[in-house]
């Protein structure tokens, strides 16, 4: 991927990160967006899926960040798609986050058996949230 694909890529997933962001009720969150030039995250980001999108959220501060690969090829969905998805996590977050004030009250290993289910089960919403979500802003922006 050329430098000047790369940068148009770049451009397109900035101007895309907003109108996302309100589609999602996520325009009052402070959302940090990290790109990296690669076709993978580096190692020393905490890989989620593919090791093609990253994040993190705190559904207290409605912060949250990014980390996301743009020199995607091939048969990878495209880092569209991928920003969509992590956003898509995001949302979900505070329901892992609900969860997660379980943790010292019931049995440690129950605790876990469930909350790997649940973020199995999260997992795959995503997945298809995000599908539907980009359908979705496609056809507003072809009117
Ligand atoms: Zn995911």
């Amino acid at each position: 991927m050329t430098t000047r694909e790369l940068n148009a890529r770049e451009r397109r997933i900035r101007k895309l990160l907003p109108r996302a962001q309100d589609a999602l009720g996520l325009g009052g969150w402070h959302i940090e967006l990290t790109l990296h030039p690669d076709a993978e995250l580096p190692a020393s980001v905490e890989h989620e899926r593919r090791i093609l999108g990253s994040y993190t959220a705190d559904w207290t501060l409605r912060r949250a960040s990014i980390d996301l690969a743009l020199g995607t090829a091939g048969d990878c969905d495209p880092p569209e798609l991928v920003l969509i998805h992590e956003l898509a996590h995001i949302v979900l977050h505070g329901t892992r986050d609900a969860f997660d004030r379980l943790r010292d009250q019931v049995a440690p290993p129950l605790f876990e058996t469930v909350r790997e289910l649940h973020c199995e089960r999260e997992e795959l919403a995503v997945r298809r949230l995000a599908r539907a979500i980009v359908t979705g802003l496609n056809a507003y922006q072809e009117d």
